[in-house]
């Protein structure tokens, strides 16, 4: 019979973008929505981690769609997987990152998002 994992030990973090203001017109940001949420496993603990995008809601700003997320929440782990980059580097040949379509982060406009070959 299979087991029901049990991850109610892990430790919560929850992230919002490291900026507060909108880059295009200086207004507070506001809470939109879930980014994503899920558990990452690191070689030292578990982490139950959800980061929530943010929105400008200035009815004037020219970039009311764009979303802003952590930067550092992003660099927990890579992109549908679980495990975190500190496990990744320790189990596996460096992996060389191809940029992706070269977006940008939307947090500070200076990181690359990369795909994995
Ligand atoms: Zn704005």
């Amino acid at each position: 019979m299979k087991k029901t994992k049990d991850y109610s030990r892990a430790k919560q973090l929850y992230f919002k973008p490291e900026i507060n203001l909108c880059p295009h017109c200086s207004q507070p940001l506001k809470r939109s929505h879930i980014a994503w949420q899920k558990s990452i496993f690191t070689l030292k603990e578990t982490l139950h981690t959800t980061s929530y995008a943010y929105k400008c809601k200035n009815k004037n700003c020219k970039n009311t769609k764009e979303t802003y997320r952590s930067t550092e929440a992003e660099l927990l782990s890579l992109k549908h997987y679980q495990f975190g980059i500190d496990t990744i580097s320790q189990n596996r040949p460096p992996i060389l990152p191809r940029p992706l379509n070269h977006r940008r982060n939307q947090t500070n406009g200076s990181v690359l998002i990369y795909d994995i070959l």
